[in-house]
């Protein structure tokens, strides 16, 4: 697909057309499965100062916390007790933890629940990855937020898009199954640095991809921005899917931190993976990247069966399996 015609989607050219190619993609190739992934914010501390994100260091107004490698390995159990194939253990860029730490947590998820194991950790060094990769962690999280440099450098302070890229090109040489992904409607993101961000995103040909919309978090520089579209990030998820018709797409909790119930509808339009949280309730609510995504403070079992229910409502069938990556099965 050419950037002119992403460009003409993202701008609603044909959105029934372009919502029902992507559905119908996923449909061919995943059935009515959507994958379900459970994720544990083990901490919400984090080094770096993200403009965009509740998360950064500047940010006075959050309570931080951190939980133990025990701790994290019995959210792995919790995992496997409710049915889920895969966690996602992720934090802020937090150093605290040691290379030996996280592999403890590797292992103690391995023995303890047999799950798959995605890491999203940040910008960790090369050794690391290929040392938890070789104990086991099976994924790796690395989102870009954005291709377009200026817009990179501005949004992400002292980082460099040029990095990032090689740390994802490291995970992948390391054997990982890879994920990354891009916030549609990040302030000063026009609608050409989104077309180009879509099109070098699927470029990279990535196992997972994420795409979700800006949502503003207090306490932040862009705490008074105006938050993404529903309707730009939909459109964007189907264009990916479009291009990338075997990657896991998840359709991410930032849309419903924007309009109740669109998470499960961006499953009709290209998405085939739910990451719900499994953070215990103590400190679920204090993993503010922005507000109102722990809000619903019921214990983890309740918010699966929520979840799962929701995907019922659009026609899909909650999955219990490890959801691996077909890419990579097919070449
Ligand atoms: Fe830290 Fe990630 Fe938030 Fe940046 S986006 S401040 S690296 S948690």
């Amino acid at each position: 697909m050419r950037p002119s015609e992403i460009a003409q989607l993202l701008a609603g050219a044909d959105d029934a057309g372009l919502f029902s190619a992507a559905d119908a993609l996923t449909r061919e190739n995943f059935g009515t499965e959507i994958y379900l992934r459970g994720v544990i914010e083990f901490s919400n501390h984090c080094v770096n100062n993200c403009r965009y994100c509740g998360l950064r260091r500047a940010n006075r107004d959050v309570h931080r916390y951190r939980l133990s490698v025990d701790e994290i390995v019995s959210c792995t159990a919790l995992a496997r007790e409710l049915s889920l194939g895969t966690v996602v253990v992720q934090s802020g860029d937090d150093y605290t933890y040691t290379r030996e730490d996280i592999g403890r947590v590797v292992t103690g998820a391995k023995e303890q629940a047999d799950v798959a194991v995605t890491l999203s950790l940040g910008d960790r060094p090369e050794a690391d990855f290929l040392y938890w990769r070789e104990i086991g962690a099976d994924r790796y999280l690395l989102k870009i937020e954005t291709f377009d440099e200026a817009l990179y450098a501005k949004s992400r302070p002292g980082l460099a898009l040029a990095d990032r890229l090689d740390r994802v090109e490291a995970l992948r040489k390391a054997g990982y199954e890879v994920g990354s992904g891009i916030i549609t409607d990040l302030p000063g993101m026009t609608p050409d640095i989104l077309a180009s961000d879509l099109a070098r995103l699927s470029a990279l040909d990535l196992d997972m991809i994420a795409v979700g919309p800006f949502v503003p978090s207090p306490g932040t520089p862009y705490g008074d921005a105006p938050a993404g579209s529903v309707l730009t990030a939909f459109r964007a998820m189907a264009v990916l899917r479009l291009l990338n018709p075997l990657a896991n797409i998840p359709s991410t909790s930032a849309l419903n931190a924007l309009r109740d119930g669109a998470r499960e509808q961006g499953l009709t339009v290209g998405a085939n993976v739910i990451m719900p949280s499994l953070t215990p309730e103590t400190v679920g609510g204090d993993y503010a990247i922005y507000p109102g995504k722990n809000a619903l403070r019921a214990d983890a079992a309740s918010r699966l069966a929520a979840v799962r229910a929701a995907i019922r409502r659009v026609g899909r069938t909650p999955s219990t399996a490890v959801g691996g990556s077909k890419r990579r099965r097919h070449g």
